[in-house]
């Protein structure tokens, strides 16, 4: 738990969230901003800032995308965009990792 972290109060119940899916791991949830029918931010439960450390410990890494793997098939998503946004010079504004999970619409690649 990092203090001052959107995402990790989410976690904790802090800030209500809409809940999607959850396990051991990981914790999913809608996105207040939704850019597809389906928008999922897909999060570890321990607090990462970003995919780059998110990857410095691989079995963390492998549990968020089964994290990943076990929200797309509970929704029974065979088609779906998974965007990691690193760094706020693209668009990241939140520093816990989030994987956001996009489906239900058309999707051009490559994005615009
Ligand atoms: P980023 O821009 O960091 O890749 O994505 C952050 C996402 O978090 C945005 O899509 C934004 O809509 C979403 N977001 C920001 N604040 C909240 C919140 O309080 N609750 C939820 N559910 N989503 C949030
Ligand atoms: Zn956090």
């Amino acid at each position: 738990m990092s203090s001052d972290c959107l995402f990790c109060a989410i976690v904790a119940g802090d800030v209500p969230s809409t809940k999607l899916y959850d396990d051991e791991f990981t914790y999913a949830f809608a996105d207040t901003n939704p850019q597809a029918p389906v928008h999922a931010l897909v999060v570890p439960r321990e607090h990462f800032t970003d995919i780059a450390d998110l990857g410095r410990d691989g079995s963390a890494a492998g549990r968020l995308l089964a994290g990943i793997r076990g929200f797309a098939a509970q929704e029974g998503l065979t088609d779906f965009r998974t965007v990691f946004n690193t760094g706020a010079g693209v668009g990241q504004s939140v520093f816990h990792v989030h994987a956001h999970v996009l489906a239900g619409r058309p999707m051009g690649w490559p994005p615009g």
